[in-house]
């Protein structure tokens, strides 16, 4: 898939998403990548060997002080570990909602148990 169709999927699934996520999403730009660099890769705790197909970079809203100044969040979506595990362009569809949707429930705080737990 072009870059700009995988871009145009995030875009919807970010329109799709609830109001109430919309209202409090803070700071945060989406971008989309080929794959993690390898300090992403440790960022995000797992294993090497993990496929990630996004990551969330940044300070929860849940963590921040009233006096909180930053870089804006950032959520990064990996193209080719999602098409890798996709067979169509719309199950890479839904992996794209599936992965902007954990991501940004970072964004508000909550921990991958609790998202695993929820199915996420
Ligand atoms: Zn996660």
């Amino acid at each position: 898939m072009r870059r700009a169709a995988f871009r145009r999927l995030v875009s919807e699934a970010l329109e799709d998403l609830p109001v109430e996520f919309m209202e409090k999403l803070n700071n945060v730009e989406v971008v989309v990548e080929d794959l993690p660099t390898p300090d992403q890769q440790v960022l995000a705790g797992g294993d090497e060997e993990e496929m990630l197909m996004g990551l969330y970079e940044g300070t929860p809203l849940t963590e921040r002080t009233t006096d909180y100044t930053s870089l804006p969040d950032r959520i990064t979506l990996f193209q080719d570990n999602i098409e890798a595990v996709c067979g169509t362009d719309e199950e890479i569809r839904e992996e794209v909602r599936k992965t902007v949707l954990h991501e940004i429930a970072h964004h508000f705080g909550m921990d991958d148990e609790r998202l695993y737990e929820l199915d996420y």
